[in-house]
């Protein structure tokens, strides 16, 4: 399908019916969108009024709200018709191109001086970014567990979801789309093909609650884990230091790691020091399932 979306000179993404609000909320996507100097924290100006109405109306946070937690959003096959296709029509009107602007605007303001920070569900990651820099540089787990929070039926869709999205030459072949596969074999081609090249760092990728019984050995990341919004963001920022250029923790000494019989991982490992304390976070209540 990417190489459908590729060819195609405009896709058109249907997001279900229409609802109350939806016009409201399109011209305030397109007003922030079109204007990065925009504040949407109405204490600061200028900022976006729509219809008379700024942020501080409940109504118009719930129109965008609404927006942004149709399922559409968070899947992960959705994103190639968002990623990969050449021109994106949203729901009969709404530019893909403007959507774009509209976040990273959003994005913008939200870090350094805007601070409503309930306007999307937690887990709205479009991954445009992670996607671009799959095709330069990320190793698939990578962008696979960076993505980890995209939703879909089949837990080896998982995989297969964005398993096309990089070069050809740098498809991991034994994760090559075939669902006779059971989820346990396909996480395990995961593990085995990411440590192929000599490195661990999948084990570092091993987060969130397991709720589903795939019998996946511990040291296999069960990509269909449960995480807290801050269990997500803790886990991006240590992949980002992973990733980071010139990051390279173990220099150059070679991976040692091997499966026993009885199917336990093992690898040598050194004790730098023992945490005596975890700080517990204000999200644990908050469990979602993906
Ligand atoms: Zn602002």
């Amino acid at each position: 399908m990417v190489d459908v979306f590729s060819a195609a000179s405009s896709t058109t993404a249907f997001l279900g019916a229409e609802w109350v609000g939806f016009e409201t909320m399109i011209e305030y996507v397109e007003m922030i969108g079109n204007n990065p100097a925009l504040h949407y924290d109405q204490t600061l100006q200028p900022h976006a009024r729509c219809r008379g109405m700024t942020m501080r109306f409940e109504q118009v946070r719930e129109y965008i709200i609404h927006f942004f937690g149709l399922p559409w959003h968070n899947r992960i096959w959705t994103l190639q018709e968002y990623a990969q296709s050449k021109h994106v029509v949203l729901h009969r009107t709404l530019q893909g191109a403007l959507l774009s602007r509209y976040l990273v605007n959003v994005g913008a303001h939200l870090t350094k001086c805007c601070s409503s920070h309930d306007l999307y569900p937690a887990y709205t990651t479009y991954g445009f970014e992670i996607l671009g820099k799959m095709r330069a540089a990320f190793a698939f787990d990578t962008v696979l567990a960076l993505l980890r929070t995209r939703q879909c039926y089949d837990p080896r869709d998982k995989v297969y979801g964005l398993w096309s999205y990089g070069p050809r030459e740098n498809r991991w072949p034994s994760l090559t789309p075939n669902h006779s596969f059971s989820t346990l074999e396909v996480y395990q081609k995961v593990f085995e093909s990411s440590t192929m090249p000599g490195t661990l760092d999948i084990l570092s990728f091993n987060a969130g609650s397991r709720h589903l019984d795939l019998g996946l050995p511990s040291f296999v990341p069960d990509w269909t884990a449960a995480m807290t919004p801050y269990d997500f963001e803790t886990f991006s920022n240590r992949i980002s230091v992973l990733t980071a250029a010139g990051y390279k923790a173990s220099k150059e000494s070679v991976p040692d790691f091997s499966i026993s019989n009885s199917g336990v991982g093992k690898t040598p490992g050194i004790i730098v020091d023992i945490i005596a304390v975890l700080q517990q976070n204000d999200y644990s209540s908050e469990k979602e399932r993906l």
